[in-house]
């Protein structure tokens, strides 16, 4: 496995407040956890550390999200795979898009996709770094026209994670480490009772996460059981 900066960490620990945002257990203070100040932020890091050093967790923003129907909570988890421009990573565009502030000039496929007001609640890039977009108690615009067991669209009841890659590329170690925390965290908070990716709820339009994004060891790492996952 990669880590960062040559020294071993302990992997960060999380949980969802009641707000619905993911905070990062630090245990160096007496409450436990980072106060929420995310909804007066654009930006927040959470690491104490050095600027120098990687922030497992942020909080940008998204205005693309709406209030779940009836109170709704979410039930089922959605797998994504993005990159920007396609099949580049580690630039600042995926959040630029899910902000709605992509420059449709730097490239030729933001002239395509400036329109769309999409976002999804998390993104895990490739450094194994997490970004909330949307707090999970709202609904994110991540899956589009989409159905499961004949529910219809799954936005509403459902949290969207984004891992920063494509249908060709495997995926990072700390990806997978950080998915299974970010996945336990939700579980811990909701009643989520299935997983599924993208390609699943809408079949034929979606290909993501992909025949790169290993099931098997996701599903072991984050405690899916076998009728749980696709
Ligand atoms: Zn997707």
């Amino acid at each position: 496995m990669k880590n960062n900066g040559g020294t071993k960490k302990k992997a960060p620990k999380f949980k969802i407040d009641r707000h619905g945002w993911l905070r990062q257990y630090t245990g160096y203070t007496s409450s436990g956890f980072n106060i929420p100040t995310a909804s007066t932020q654009q930006t927040r890091c959470h690491n104490l550390a050095k600027k120098s050093k990687l922030a497992p967790l942020r909080h940008v923003l998204s205005p693309n999200f709406s209030e779940r129907p009836l109170g709704l909570k979410p039930t089922l988890l959605v797998i994504h795979y993005i990159s920007l421009p396609p099949d580049q990573f580690g630039g600042p565009y995926i959040e630029q898009l899910f902000t709605n502030r992509l420059n449709p000039t730097e490239h030729p496929f933001f002239e395509e996709i400036k329109d769309l007001r999409v976002s999804a609640h998390f993104l895990v890039r490739r450094n194994g770094q997490i970004v909330q977009f949307v707090s999970t108690e709202k609904m994110a615009f991540h899956a589009g026209q989409s159905d499961f067991f004949g529910r219809g669209p799954c936005n509403p009841y459902s949290i969207g994670i984004e891992l920063e890659g494509n249908g060709t590329t495997a995926f990072e170690d700390i990806q997978y480490d950080r998915l299974a925390l970010l996945t336990n965290a939700l579980k811990l908070r909701y009643g989520l009772t299935a997983v599924r990716g993208h390609e699943h709820i809408a079949p034929g339009r979606k290909q993501d996460p992909g025949p790169f994004f290993d099931w098997q060891r996701y599903a072991k790492a984050a405690g899916w059981t076998k009728r749980q996952q696709p």
